[in-house]
């Protein structure tokens, strides 16, 4: 109890992850994570338990396999990438690489629970800029916010929790404005769920900025997050920066084969029909909501956002009474996972019954 621990993590929280249903008899889906409502691709699953034979060993730290197949799907050189035990991981190794004591992190709020957590318990200043209304990034106060003191700035598209995306103009424009001794991290975790027609063009931008990084995770589409990997895709110099201040061995073996397995043209072909239908999923539960008077951000993510300020906590009660656990934001909304077809049913009659109470 005496022991002298950092002044930062004095007001630091700890990260709340979405809870487990309660243990009360009553069947529920947990829906509070953004998690895949999938089974594991076979193929995936037969990849990790071959993996197995070799868990004496240490995994390959460098991850030369996955980051060369990684490398050519971005049009990247394989140094270009860097993997992590998820992609909040990677997060932290680029908050650890760029972040002193003082400097700031500027983020859209709300957004991803663990960009506070990391900024502060590095000692960095989170700079937090509030969403417009839409639940969408305000791009000219966030380029506002930049001073001398900034080091890095996080875009999350599609937003987590709100689920409204960025465009390629957008992010173009916003880049313009960043001095490019600042990194600019884009956060992609949901990308594959996106619109097709309109996801970020991140490759131009790639070519264009050298600033910039992409952050993208096997846990959502890809269904790996029990499993943990995530990447970034970043300037050589940068990419290398993170390897040097990664803890090494990050990435276990079996979750490299896992996220090897897939990227088999076989399994991407799969996994496509899978978003596929997650968007047809969220468009239908969309269109219920609205017909039932809702007013939800547009998500683009496997995700949608019930901007129920004050009944937050009320409104997820309310749920979790009838079988779904929701993920609720403080006194802000309440975020329900597209999930199987039951459970969105679920959510679109409790949603109702809600506005009718
Ligand atoms: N970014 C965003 C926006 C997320 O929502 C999440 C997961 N909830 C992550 C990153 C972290 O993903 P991972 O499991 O790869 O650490």
């Amino acid at each position: 109890e005496n022991v002298r621990l950092r002044p930062a993590l004095e007001d630091l929280p700890v990260y709340v992850p979405g809870r487990p249903s309660a243990d009360d008899g009553v069947p529920r889906f947990k829906i509070s994570s953004n998690e895949s409502s999938f089974p594991p691709v076979p193929a995936v699953r037969e990849a990790v338990i071959d993996s197995l034979d070799a868990m004496y060993l240490y995994p390959d730290a460098a991850g030369l396999e996955l980051r060369a197949a990684l490398g050519e799907i971005h049009g990247v050189e394989p140094t270009q990438i860097a993997l992590s035990n998820g992609s909040v991981s990677v997060t932290a190794d680029l908050v650890r690489a760029l972040v002193g004591e003082g400097d700031e992190v500027v983020f859209a709020w709300r957004s991803f629970e663990a960009y506070p957590l990391l900024v502060g318990g590095h000692g960095g200043t989170s700079v937090q800029v509030p969403l417009a209304a839409s639940g969408e990034h305000d791009l000219e106060a966030m380029a506002a916010a930049i001073t001398d003191r900034t080091r890095l700035v996080l875009l999350c598209t599609p937003n987590n929790p709100t689920g409204p995306s960025l465009s390629t103009e957008q992010v173009e424009s916003f880049l313009v404005q960043v001095p490019d001794h600042v990194v600019v991290a884009i956060d992609e975790a949901y990308r594959e769920f996106h619109d097709p027609a309109t996801v970020l063009g991140t490759a131009g931008i790639f070519r264009r900025h050298g600033n910039v990084v992409l952050l993208r995770t096997f846990s959502k589409l890809q269904g790996l997050a029990g499993l943990r990997l995530g990447y970034a895709v970043a300037h050589p110099r940068l990419a290398t920066a993170l390897g040097q201040v990664a803890v090494p061995f990050a990435a276990s073996s079996p979750a490299q084969a896992a996220a090897l397995a897939s990227l088999r043209p076989e399994v991407r072909a799969e996994l496509d029909r899978r978003a596929e239908w997650v968007r047809s999923e969220r468009s239908r539960v969309q269109r219920a909501l609205g017909e039932q008077g809702w007013e939800l951000p547009s998500s683009q993510g496997n995700f949608v956002y019930f901007p129920v300020g004050e009944d937050s906590p009320e409104f997820a009660a309310f749920c979790d009474a009838r079988g779904l656990v929701l993920r609720a934001y403080g006194v802000e909304g309440v975020r329900a996972t597209i999930a199987e077809q039951e459970a969105n049913d679920l959510l679109i009659e409790i949603a109702g019954a809600w506005r009718r109470r």
